[in-house]
């Protein structure tokens, strides 16, 4: 149920854009999702489409881009971070609580669905 609320909070945000480009219709979504954000992809892409039902952005396909995680150890400078060690430097171990990216949840692109010529 999670990812269908962060689903449904970036439908409305997809959907304010459209309604300002003169209520477009949306063919494609891009969200990047960090690797450190406690979404499952895999779940987000598989709740969208009902989501979607009824809105601009019905028929949409959900494309998601998945950012790692990056810490500041005080030694290596930002590093990578892999997600079974935690928050600590990879090389050296120190902690590094503060996350440089690999949290976010964002609506990067939307393509819009090309007008469909009239009276056809
Ligand atoms: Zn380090």
């Amino acid at each position: 149920m999670h990812e269908a609320s962060i689903a449904l909070s970036l439908i409305d945000v997809a959907s304010e854009v459209l309604r300002e480009n003169g209520g477009a219709r949306a063919s494609a979504l891009t969200v990047r999702v960090g690797a450190w954000s406690s979404v499952v992809p895999q779940a987000l892409t598989a709740a969208f489409p009902a989501c979607a039902q009824g809105t601009p952005l019905e028929g949409a396909r959900l494309n998601v881009v998945t950012v790692p995680g990056v810490g500041e150890c005080p030694t290596h400078g930002p590093v990578t971070l892999d997600l079974k060690g935690g928050l600590r430097c990879p090389q050296c171990g120190a902690p590094t609580p503060t996350l440089l990216q690999g949290d976010e949840l964002e609506l990067d692109e939307i393509e819009l669905l090309e007008p469909q010529p009239e009276g056809s």
